[in-house]
């Protein structure tokens, strides 16, 4: 089948998976957990399939409302959010470290917010996180830091966290477990001419159809962050599917019946650099050797031992040219040094980076993540 071919999560090297409070939770405010086991076993699934799975866990807040015996599930006033996100987080984050246990698999707890993932020096730091956690096979699961974020400068809701998340940790998948079964044309909840959506080719087209109200009534998030974290992710090349996620076994339910919402994504690799070259405005210069330029070339990250000359004052997250031994740019990327860092390690081998900086280095100049060849 066509489509099947244009989200294939199964073959994505990685994947995030969003997981919904109104999954996790139970109305009575009991955690749904014969149905989370399900869901760990088909993470386990991938991850001894040799798939890289971040996971976004909503929940907090339905948590530890119940817990803290909070009105309106806690949603009443923001200060009783962040309580009950404190006190949920805590429970919410020893469920997924139990249940992942079972299958010998380690998680981990990144708890981020808005500025985590717009702020380039920061958008580098948690991805460079990510990237190490799936190196060592470790699960990440995040959460909004929900009991800190203030209104403003909140996300709100974990679809576009998912979102974020996915270009942070450079996956080549979203999946958005719901609540419903994807995308109508209408609320199928009050339109009985609603009709479902299989695949969106063009996101634009859609915007106006996702309402923003949450079919349990527990979770922010609603078709419209749905449809937004859909714009985001497609932004960077990332395909999403929107599945239904209260079944058992939701992942591996996927998988057999390819039944959900796809948008898909043209040419993920085309879009994914001109959103890594979109969000750019160039501040330095690296001048590499011809070893670094052949080594960027075959997709290698740029180490310092390649860095011949530093020019421009930028700072880490900032973006910056590679020039060849010819003087041309051959490569875009965000730097992972300060100048006056970069200028001191240039040219320097790995093992004498520490010494010279003092503190324990980054792995690369710039991270092939996070660069695109011109
Ligand atoms: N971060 C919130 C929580 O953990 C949920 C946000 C959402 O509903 O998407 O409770």
């Amino acid at each position: 089948m066509k489509r099947a071919a244009q989200f294939r999560p199964g073959k994505a090297a990685r994947l995030v998976v969003k997981v919904g409070s109104s999954l996790l939770v139970a109305p009575d405010g009991q955690v749904r957990r014969s149905w989370l086991e399900t869901l760990v076993a088909d993470i386990a699934a991938r991850h001894a399939a040799g798939q890289q799975v971040i996971l976004v866990s909503s929940g907090a807040i339905a948590l530890g409302s119940r817990r803290l015996g909070l009105a309106k599930g806690g949603r009443s006033s923001l200060e009783d959010a962040q309580a009950a996100a404190a006190t949920g987080q805590i429970l919410l984050a020893g469920l997924w470290a139990e249940l992942l246990g079972q299958h010998a698999i380690t998680a981990a707890q990144m708890l981020v917010t808005l500025g985590d993932f717009e702020d380039r020096r920061r958008f580098l730091n948690a991805s460079a996180t990510l990237d190490r956690l799936l190196q060592l096979g470790v699960v990440p699961i995040l959460n909004e830091n929900d009991s800190v974020a203030t209104e403003e400068i909140r996300f709100g809701d974990n679809d576009r966290l998912a979102a974020r998340a996915a270009q942070a940790g450079s996956a080549q998948a979203l999946i958005l477990l719901s609540d419903i079964d994807g995308l109508y044309t209408a609320n199928p909840a009050h339109d009985p001419t609603a009709s479902f959506i299989d695949t969106v080719p063009d996101i634009a087209a859609i915007a106006h159809m996702a309402s923003a109200e949450s079919a349990s009534g527990m979770g922010s998030g609603g078709m419209a962050a749905k449809v937004e974290a859909a714009r985001i992710a497609h932004a960077a090349g990332i395909p999403v599917a929107i599945v239904a996620g209260q079944p058992d076994h939701p992942l591996a339910a996927f998988d057999a019946s390819g039944h959900g919402t796809i948008f898909t994504a043209a040419d993920p690799k085309r879009a994914r650099k001109a959103w890594l070259a979109g969000r750019m405005q160039v501040v330095g210069q690296l001048h590499v050797d011809a070893g670094a330029a052949s080594a960027l070339g075959s997709g290698k990250s740029l180490l310092a031992a390649g860095v011949v000359r530093v020019e421009g004052d930028f700072r880490r997250g900032d973006a910056v040219d590679v020039l060849g031994p010819d003087g041309r740019a051959i490569a875009r990327g965000l730097v992972g040094y300060d100048a006056g860092e970069a200028h001191a390690i240039a040219g320097k081998r790995s093992d004498a980076i520490a010494a010279i900086l003092g503190y324990a280095p980054r792995s690369a100049v710039l991270h092939r993540d996070q660069l695109v060849m011109l």
